[in-house]
């Protein structure tokens, strides 16, 4: 903190009167996916792989003297090299330059504190900056995966930041484009394009985010096992690794699934997935890779899934290991059928987490008596967490947990709100609602934005009383 405030007073001794407003920032990113070098100071003994990063940004002429940039969220790492830990170096080898590699920029006076850089331009004219810096990812849940040199890296703004924007959290590209080993699987949150050159650009005409986020997955831990489920395609790549001596630190014998255990996760990838289609027949899903590895943290307490938009047909999901054992891996491919960006209509989390884990278990839990002990448990899960017990989610801002005490909205999100869905779907008839659901999704997919309020006509229109209604909704 007193970093942050000491380097702030740094860029307040040039004289600013304004930062360049980054509102109309253009940029173009050129990104490379390297293997490690050790002599980083994270290095090949975590990582063995680096990003290269490019950012190029077009500055227009405008009346001041300073581009403010940032990473927007602080990461783990950042967060330690923030705190003068240089060992951590997140971001190492950073450069700041013009197109050419020359002057003015190169070498040039710039600060950065892990989160916000400051470069000087020159008042009234147009710019070129070219910013160039190595990166590792935060993530891969640290504890059981980096002693083996991390399988799953992830690239994602919503963890933290791996590129630059403006101060104002925006920048608009023009090109953003990647250079991938063959080594490696590529996942990114939108349609890619292949370029001769054997680069992959992004498509951001089509691109629906306002982030731009990836995965890659070393190869070599992966064993493939493609399933076909109707016209549906999906690689399933399972985890070679045998984590069981994760202690030693040392790499491990990759160690081959049992073929029993494979024909049980096949087994069940079938069931999810007709049954989603069944419920969702308009969706345009057909292709999915589901990963699998572990994703936990150290203590076992919280466990990582993430489902990656790669374009309306073609989804990713990453699941810990665990996630074949409850409704969590159903939950990530509910998100791959309803795949909508949800970011900006109203009760965002009734839809996008409350909806998509209600559906999560009316599939997971085919029999009727075990779905109502299924959803009861997640009430009683409720009422026994701390904290308030009276705020609805139209009150929350924030999707989270504290993985030390347990405290957030998480108990809201994923238990409450999908066990009063289940209450209200049986009340007024769970076709009506599923069939209210799909009418709601429907509008969404033609590009109409309906919110909350929508949702309750769509309903009343089916015939569900405004009492109901109204009592549903004061319910969550
Ligand atoms: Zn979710």
């Amino acid at each position: 903190m007193k970093k942050a405030i000491f380097l702030l007073l740094c860029g307040m001794s040039f004289g600013i009167a304004a930062a360049v407003h980054a509102q109309g920032l253009h940029a173009t990113m050129f990104v490379k996916v390297v293997d490690a070098e050790p002599q980083d100071s994270l290095g090949a003994f975590f990582y063995p792989y680096k990003l290269k990063v490019q950012q190029d940004f077009d500055i227009r002429p405008l009346s001041c003297d300073t581009l403010s940039l940032k990473l927007e969220n602080f990461s783990f790492f950042q967060t330690l090299r923030a705190e003068g830990e240089s060992d951590f170096a997140l971001i190492p080898d950073m450069n700041v330059c013009s197109r050419n590699g020359q002057a003015p920029y190169h070498d040039t006076y710039y600060t950065f504190d892990g989160a916000n850089l400051s470069i000087p331009v020159p008042a009234d004219a147009a710019t070129h900056i070219r910013i160039e810096y190595g990166y590792y990812s935060d993530l891969c849940f640290r504890t059981h995966i980096v002693p083996m040199g991390c399988g799953l890296l992830q690239y994602d703004f919503g963890w933290n930041s791996w590129y630059f924007k403006g101060d104002d959290g925006h920048v608009e590209f023009d090109k953003v484009a990647f250079d991938i080993p063959d080594t490696v699987c590529f996942f990114i949150n939108g349609e890619s394009i292949a370029e001769a050159d054997g680069t992959v650009s992004l498509d951001l005409a089509q691109h629906r985010y306002d982030d731009i986020s990836f995965h890659i997955a070393d190869k070599k831990w992966y064993d493939p096992h493609p399933v076909r489920i109707g016209d549906i395609r999906c690689d399933l790549l399972l985890s070679k690794r045998d984590t069981s001596e994760v202690e030693n630190e040392i790499p491990v014998p990759l160690a081959q699934l049992p073929d029993s255990l494979i024909a049980d996760r096949k087994e069940r990838i079938g069931r999810i997935i007709r049954s989603l289609h069944g419920l969702f027949p308009e969706s345009k899903a057909e292709e999915f890779t589901i990963l699998e590895d572990d994703l936990r943290t150290e203590d076992e307490k919280y466990a990582y899934g993430r489902a990656v938009h790669m374009s309306d047909r073609e989804h990713a999901v990453f699941i810990d290991r665990s996630y074949w054992l409850d409704p969590s891996l159903t939950h990530e491919l509910v998100h791959c059928f309803l795949n909508y960006n949800y970011d900006r209509i109203d009760a965002r989390y009734f839809f996008d987490e409350s909806l998509i884990e209600y559906f999560a278990n009316y599939v997971y839990y085919p029999d009727p008596n075990e779905r109502d002990e299924a959803f009861a448990a997640k009430l009683e899960y409720f009422e026994n967490l701390p904290g308030d017990k009276d705020i609805s989610i139209f009150d929350i801002s924030r999707n989270y947990v504290d993985t030390r005490s347990g405290d957030g909205t998480h108990g809201i999100v994923y238990h409450k709100v999908p066990a009063r869905i289940h209450e209200f779907a049986q009340k007024i008839g769970t076709e009506r609602f599923h069939e209210a659901v799909r009418k709601f999704n429907l509008r969404l997919e033609q590009g109409d934005a309906p919110d909350f309020e929508d949702f309750g006509r769509i309903l009343r229109d089916s015939g569900v009383s405004e009492e109901d209604w109204l009592q549903f909704v004061r319910s969550i």
